[in-house]
């Protein structure tokens, strides 16, 4: 997933940064997922995956709810750890049709 840079865009530039940084194909769905709560750390339009950071195991339920509710159809959900050299955890979603 290299088509976008890490996800630097505060608040107040969030309109324009989400045109001039996230790839048309998954710009709604990355909008949706920060409005909720999700902190998005990159995505591509071309493979439609988007990674997030992933905090409580319940965020995998909320994703899913999340997703299913605005008619996304045959996504998938990966949970991702990471231990070296910094603890990280992921939640990398990947597109179905909608
Ligand atoms: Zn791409």
């Amino acid at each position: 997933m290299t088509c976008q840079g890490a996800n630097q865009g505060t608040w107040y530039e969030i309109g324009t940064w989400y045109d001039e940084t996230i790839e048309e194909p998954v710009r709604a769905v990355v909008k949706l997922l920060r409005n909720n709560g999700f902190n998005t750390i990159c995505s591509c339009g071309h493979t439609g995956v988007v990674e997030m950071e992933w905090y409580q195991d319940y965020e995998i339920t909320k994703l899913w709810d999340l997703l299913s509710n605005r008619g996304y159809k045959d996504f998938a959900i990966e949970g991702h750890w990471e231990t070296w050299p910094v603890y990280r955890r992921t939640l990398i979603v990947t597109l179905g049709s909608k």
